[in-house]
């Protein structure tokens, strides 16, 4: 049975291949469909969509916004995006110049904590949405960590002694950004939340009711019981699923395109149900 991967990363933000490249991997793997979903930027997804007509694979455009709702944090996939208007053009290019502030003074802190690397660097490892991971794989080849986990532990994640939060939209912006854009939008990788149960339940009909449509079900890092629960929910609160490996290559070496950490699964009804879903509201699939 052929799976779909909605949740993947391109050389324009933190993954390792070009995005017709990753078009051809998902083919090669078996794959019916992939969405390209880049962090702030939707610079791949013409090359991705061209791929995918030469591949003969299915490509979803979308991209990966971090938001802010009150003090929580969280990321969404938009999903069909397309032809961005300039006020969605604008704020995605915001986003990235507030990456380069952001990374900006996560080299001079590392350079307070001992460790040396210029911004250069960091910029020729990036090719679009400069990143964490770009600076974690700097220090991993030089021998500072062992391995990107230890890079984000230590330095680069919340507790990180480099730490630099970037620019982030309100949950509400965002949103309001990407339904003009007749975008589906999901609640990536929703374990990352740390709600369980009610709890779980109660926050994601409050993201329901701000007008997400639905929530990544399948994910690399949710163990069955844990997708069951989501689709559960999903269920209940009449919401779409989603699923993605959040493939990055060698960013992210444990996770496969499409099958994540070995065992990943996301069924083709996941894309027949959307695409049903978005007819059903007259946008385009
Ligand atoms: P940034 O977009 O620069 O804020 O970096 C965030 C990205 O870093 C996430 O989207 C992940 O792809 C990656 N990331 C976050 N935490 C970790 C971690 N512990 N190990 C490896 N990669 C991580
Ligand atoms: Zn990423
Ligand atoms: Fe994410
Ligand atoms: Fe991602």
């Amino acid at each position: 049975m052929p799976g779909i991967d909605l949740h993947t990363h391109s050389i324009v933000s933190d993954g390792q291949h070009r995005p017709a490249e990753l078009v051809d991997l998902a083919a090669k793997a078996g794959l019916s469909a992939m969405a390209l979903t880049d962090h702030d930027t939707m610079e791949g997804l013409e090359e991705a969509l061209e791929a995918g007509r030469t591949h003969n694979i299915e490509v979803i455009p979308g991209c990966e916004l971090a938001v802010v709702d009150g003090r929580r944090q969280l990321h969404i996939l938009a999903l069909w995006l397309r032809s961005p208007a300039l006020t969605l053009q604008k704020a995605l290019t915001a986003l990235r110049a507030s990456r380069h502030e952001r990374n900006r003074i996560i080299v001079e802190k590392l350079r307070q904590n001992g460790v040396n690397i210029e911004y250069d660097e960091v910029l020729s490892r990036a090719q679009g949405a400069v990143g964490r991971p770009h600076i974690a794989q700097i220090l991993l080849e030089r021998g500072v960590v062992r391995t990107s986990d230890e890079a984000f532990k230590k330095y680069l994640g919340r507790q990180g002694r480099a730490f630099a939060a970037k620019q982030e939209l309100s949950m509400d912006a965002a949103l309001a950004l990407l339904k003009a854009e007749g975008a589906t939008v999901m609640l990536a990788h929703p374990y990352l939340l740390g709600e369980n149960g009610k709890a779980m339940e109660e926050l994601v009909r409050r993201y329901h009711d701000m007008g997400v449509d639905g929530l990544e079900a399948y994910y690399t890092e949710h163990s069955t019981l844990r997708t069951n629960e989501y689709l559960q929910i999903a269920r209940k609160l009449e919401m779409q699923v989603s699923g993605g490996s959040d493939f990055h290559g060698k960013f992210k070496p444990q996770i496969q395109l499409g099958i994540g950490r070995g065992k990943l699964h996301v069924p083709e009804k996941v894309l027949d149900d959307l695409k049903e879903y978005r007819r059903g509201k007259g946008l385009w699939v």
